[in-house]
């Protein structure tokens, strides 16, 4: 059988040595003659693995001690409310840096919580020569912002913020499908989180990395389960945490160390991008309307100059074991979610497609 290449933007593929692992030990975890499933998450078993999991990304990504990492439901958007119910209490005020679809959907949570006074959403994307460019406000100094609130990677838009953010506030950074695809400074950060089935594993499960000092900021009476303070001193068991999606998460935490961790895949990465990249540039049936500095490593998008071919493409993309390349419903075109998990080779069967399916035309 020919590999099948997934390019879905979320939940996207795993690795297959992952899976494979995660497959032969469905019916018996570590001997206990159970699934990983079926095991509680107060034996010492599931909490030897949980640990290893939370030390292993703190390895990967050079955590601080002063930094907690939380394991918590809701994905990335339960997240977007977590943010403003921890941290802005009865009267603080934030400000929302937007550059696509989430971080607008981030700032459209954030405003119905707490009103339009309290919230400020300024726009970071131009357009410069046809192009979708971010250009990074000044920080306005005199604000008193609790936190500020962006997205590194634009997963729908296929815009990638590389620079890091230099304002007087704590930076807030939706980081669902960029984190563990490149080295990044967490010191830099107030929070960063992440839902998992982009980089790291299934959904439902959202990576939370807060500073410690954040956890001093008034919060919102709030659902318990959302609550970074019973996160942190419960070692994010204050209910049952999504224990299969934990397991899964620690088993690509250590897949990634095994392949020389961030700056070994971040390099597999940038040539990936490179390559699909100048495939499309190659081609005038292609076309990408992102800034060079703002075109995203992990989810590239594509429009063909005749829309009437995009069925063609993807049938026969499809029949080539190239599959999931259709473009948000909200944006339309073509993407390819080319993710820590994607390997080279299957950028390279679908440049090679692209090539041959431009020749055609
Ligand atoms: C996928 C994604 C989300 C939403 O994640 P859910 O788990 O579906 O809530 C939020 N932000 C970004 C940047 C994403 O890519």
């Amino acid at each position: 059988m020919d590999p099948i290449y997934n390019f879905c933007a979320g939940p996207a593929m795993l690795p297959v040595p992952v899976l494979t692992k995660a497959q032969s030990e469905m019916r018996d975890w570590q001997g206990l003659g159970v699934s990983v499933m079926e095991v509680s998450h107060r034996s010492p078993e599931f909490i030897a693995m949980a640990n290893k999991a939370e030390a292993d990304l703190r390895e990967l990504m050079h955590i601080p001690d002063n930094y907690h990492v939380l394991f918590m439901h809701g994905g990335g958007r339960g997240q977007f409310s977590a943010v403003v119910n921890n941290f802005l209490g009865n009267d603080g005020r934030a400000c929302y840096w937007v550059s696509g679809q989430w971080s607008q959907a981030a700032a459209a949570e954030a405003v119905a919580l707490v009103g339009n006074e309290n919230i400020d959403i300024i726009p970071i994307v131009e357009e410069c020569d046809g192009l979708n460019t971010v250009v990074l406000p000044k920080c306005d100094e005199q604000q008193q912002y609790r936190y500020l609130h962006y997205c590194p990677n634009e997963t729908v838009d296929g815009i990638e913020i590389f620079d890091e953010i230099n304002c007087p506030w704590p930076v807030v950074a939706d980081m669902s499908s960029t984190i563990l695809s490149r080295q990044i400074d967490v010191s830099r950060y107030g929070l960063i989180y992440a839902g998992a089935q982009k980089n790291i594993g299934p959904s439902g499960l959202a990576i939370v990395i807060v500073r410690d000092d954040m956890l001093a900021l008034p919060a919102m009476t709030q659902s318990a389960i959302m609550d970074y303070r019973l996160a942190r001193d419960n070692d994010s068991m204050y209910n049952t945490p999504p224990t299969y999606a934990w397991y899964l998460a620690g088993e690509v935490f250590a897949w990634l160390k095994a392949l020389g961790g961030v700056a070994a895949i971040e390099a597999v990465n940038s040539e990936k991008a490179k390559r699909l990249y100048a495939c499309i540039e190659a081609h005038a049936l292609y076309r990408n309307t992102v800034a060079h500095n703002n075109r995203s490593h992990m989810n590239v998008t594509f429009e063909l100059s005749d829309d009437s071919l995009n069925d063609l493409f993807l049938q026969q993309a499809q029949a080539r074991g190239l599959v999931a390349l259709k473009g948000h419903r909200l944006v339309g075109g073509m993407r390819a979610s080319i993710y820590n998990a994607m390997p080279l080779a299957g950028v390279d069967a679908l440049t090679q497609f692209m090539t041959e399916f431009a020749k055609a035309r």
